[in-house]
């Protein structure tokens, strides 16, 4: 079984791929520049007995996107699992937010989301087999003030989940999205230790989570224990969105 990571250097991606190699898939590790990171991942999927093949490409291009599938498809085999994970964060006040940042943001959260299911969707359909579990934020269900243009982002890889469950259901792929609430990896670097504890205490569990938390829910998703689950967005946000 062969599982596709984007963003699986750091954070919630790099948790995703070990957590999947833990339970027996051989992974690709994409991931945009951090190639010290991506190896030790590696290592690390090698170390519990899989494969791991290194494909580093900036999704938000969507001709790399497109030549990298097609090249993990004829190297390594079809992909099983494909984890839509890679994303970034902008924040700021509307007015402040450029064209170009909207662009940006969109290009990596939706729009390579896009592109990567559409390298791999063929071959999954000409199976009958496949999984697509999609990274979201419970920003896309409630809207974060001074992150306008992210909760769009992630509002739209919701409604994208939701439609290609109905559109791939019939071919026996199964579309899901999780929701993550707050998680501490790198790209919540720019919230203060106190900022951290208030958002932890917003929820009910009154605690912020890890990537672990974000990995054991995907490879639920991937597995047979979720065989008619689909279209779904699983809130993994320790009770902040309920
Ligand atoms: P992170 O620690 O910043 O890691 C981001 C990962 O995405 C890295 O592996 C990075 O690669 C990769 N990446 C970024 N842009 C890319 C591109 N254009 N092409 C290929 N790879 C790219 O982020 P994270 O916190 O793990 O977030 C992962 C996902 O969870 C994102 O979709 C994010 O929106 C979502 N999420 C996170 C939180 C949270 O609180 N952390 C909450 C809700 C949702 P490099 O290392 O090479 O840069």
């Amino acid at each position: 079984m062969l599982a596709f990571v984007s963003g699986a250097s750091r954070g919630i991606g790099a948790a995703c791929a070990e957590e999947l190699a833990g339970n027996g898939f051989d992974i690709v590790i994409n991931y945009r520049s951090s190639d010290a990171e991506a190896s030790e991942v590696a290592a690390k999927v090698e170390a519990l007995g899989r494969k791991a093949y290194l494909k580093r490409f900036d999704i938000s291009d969507a001709a790399a996107a497109e030549k990298a599938c097609a090249e993990v498809l004829s190297k390594c085999g079809p992909v099983d699992v494909l984890v839509n994970n890679a994303g970034i964060s902008i924040s700021g006040l509307v007015q402040d937010m450029s064209s170009d940042q909207w662009d940006a943001l969109l290009s990596v959260n939706l729009k390579g989301m896009f592109d990567l299911c559409k390298g791999f969707v063929p071959s999954m359909v000409s199976r009958k087999k496949g999984c697509i579990i999609n990274i979201s934020s419970m920003w896309g269900q409630t809207g974060a003030s001074f992150e306008s243009v992210y909760s769009a982002s992630k509002g739209g890889v919701d409604a994208f989940t939701k439609a290609l469950a109905k559109e791939l259901g019939p071919s026996g792929i199964r579309v899901n999205a999780v929701s993550p609430g707050c998680i501490l990896t790198d790209m919540c670097a720019c919230y203060s230790e106190q900022d951290l504890k208030a958002l932890a205490e917003e929820t009910a569990l009154g605690r912020n989570g890890t990537p672990q938390d974000i990995a054991n829910a995907v490879v639920f998703l991937a597995s047979d224990k979720a065989s008619f689950i689909t279209g779904q967005i699983l809130g993994v946000n320790g009770g902040m969105v309920i």
